[in-house]
């Protein structure tokens, strides 16, 4: 995850900073250069660390810290609430036309960002909502962008409008209007080519589309792993072409974060929306509170219960949990639950977002690899060769039966074995612990 290395050296000032029962002006200003150093090396821009620090030591310095009775703890809450602010304080939602009419959102970005998997992904978001929104394929030079589109769009269910690329993007821009009144679309998202670098080219074709039609809202992806380049990036859009809000991608990799610290400084814009991974579900909402407190370590117990409270079935968690609590569970259950994670992003997406376990998820690569994944495949093959009756009834599975569903799965019957054996523990650990799940009442119970 990114900012892990950011998280652990200021967790380590802050123990510092707590450990002392009273601070000294020299105490706060030593921890703030160190502070600094941290900000500088997760990649936030200079002139951004240099304000942000400077309106910490302004703050921390100030009489009611240094006299209050837990000096340390104030200065954490108010790094916390400086990085808030500086990266926008609040939410910023698209804004979407009134009524039925239709909104236009032009995606640009260079070429690499992720702006054609970004836009399905925020196609998946409106349509959640209710929204009927159209891809429209102006990426006339990437030879594989428009099938990429048709792709993503077929898997997000929403249609996607194409032209081939022997037309102007502003051509297509505008025929994709047209076609979106007929068909009843009320959003129209422009996929854009990107180029290399910034260049001429790119923005007077951006600036052409924006000529064409009426487009509300200009949305820049910028690539996390690009780091200050990002920024400069965003900076250029916003001067040439007028940028609504940004989306960073990639904030999963090991980048250092940087980028999305210092963009809404930098150029006034807000982040919207970040990419946390590759599949299309991988797009969060940014919360500048949120990734505040995830930078500091406090673990983003927001995100996570507002997750599952998207993706997860409440009934069928519900169901589960009750029975967990009689060690009634069986193979379908251990189904649902495979399936339940594998919404929520995997183990490590889950474990990142937990308070004091950032660090953790990022130490145990293996969790979302390739392996396990094969790994839970194999399990589930496994569990669709049995009978209904052998999956709600384990105890009936003796060793013919367990032959068979080895030849029924492609598998051994040491792995059939060893299946049985680990799912037999995992009910006897939930009888040892039955207030782990649902016993304490509420969503965060489940966890
Ligand atoms: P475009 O040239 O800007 O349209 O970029 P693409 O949409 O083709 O994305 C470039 C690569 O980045 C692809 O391999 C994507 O799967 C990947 N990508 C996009 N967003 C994310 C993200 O949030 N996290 C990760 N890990 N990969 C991403």
């Amino acid at each position: 995850m990114a900012f892990d290395s950011l998280s652990e050296k200021l967790q380590n000032v802050f123990k510092n900073l707590r450990s002392k029962g009273r601070l000294t002006e020299a105490d706060v200003k030593a921890a703030l250069r160190e502070v600094k150093m941290a900000l500088l090396e997760a990649d936030v821009n200079f002139k951004v660390v240099k304000g942000f620090i400077k309106d910490v030591q302004e703050r921390a310095i100030g009489q009611d810290v240094m006299n209050g009775l837990n000096p340390g703890q104030m200065v954490i809450k108010i790094v916390n609430e400086e990085l808030i602010r500086l990266m926008g304080s609040e939410t910023t939602e698209i804004k979407l036309q009134p009524g039925s009419a239709i909104t236009v959102i032009m995606m640009a970005g260079l070429q690499g960002a992720g702006k054609t998997t970004t836009t399905a992904k925020l196609a998946g978001k409106f349509k959640l909502k209710g929204k009927k929104p159209l891809l429209v394929a102006c990426d006339v030079y990437r030879p594989a962008a428009i099938k990429q589109l048709e792709i993503n769009g077929e898997k997000q269910g929403v249609e996607v409008f194409s032209m081939g690329n022997k037309n102007k993007p502003a051509d297509i821009a505008k025929a994709a209007m047209e076609h979106a009144a007929k068909n009843g679309n009320n959003i129209v998202i422009l996929d854009t080519a990107g180029r290399l670098h910034i260049d001429e080219d790119m923005m007077a074709e951006l600036q052409e589309i924006k000529e064409a039609v009426t487009v509300h809202q200009t949305i820049l992806v910028v690539d996390a792993m690009t780091g200050q380049d990002a920024v400069n990036v965003a900076s250029s859009f916003n001067d040439k072409i007028g940028i609504d809000g940004v989306i960073v991608t990639k904030l999963d990799g090991d980048t250092r974060g940087g980028a999305a610290l210092s963009i809404k400084a930098v150029t006034g814009r807000p982040i919207l929306y970040v990419g946390m991974g590759e599949k299309l579900s991988d797009l969060e909402q940014f919360y500048p509170d949120r990734m505040a407190s995830r930078i500091l370590g406090m673990g983003d117990v927001l995100s996570l219960i507002e997750k599952a409270g998207a993706e997860l079935d409440e009934e069928k968690a519900k169901k589960m949990a009750d029975k967990m609590k009689k060690a009634q569970f069986d193979f379908e259950d251990y189904l649902d639950s495979m399936e339940q994670m594998r919404k929520m992003g995997g183990l490590s997406s889950i474990m990142g977002m937990m308070p004091g376990m950032g660090n953790m998820a990022g130490k145990m690569p293996d969790l979302d690899s390739e392996e396990s994944e094969k790994k839970m495949a194999q399990m589930e093959a496994m569990i669709f060769s049995m009978t209904p009756e052998e999956r709600r009834n384990p105890d009936l599975l003796n060793p013919s039966r367990k032959h068979r569903i080895a030849k029924g799965a492609g598998v051994d019957i040491a792995d059939v074995n060893r299946m049985v054996k680990q799912f037999n523990e995992s009910r006897k650990m939930m009888k040892k612990l039955p207030g782990l799940m649902g016993g304490k009442g509420g969503k965060r119970g489940r966890f």
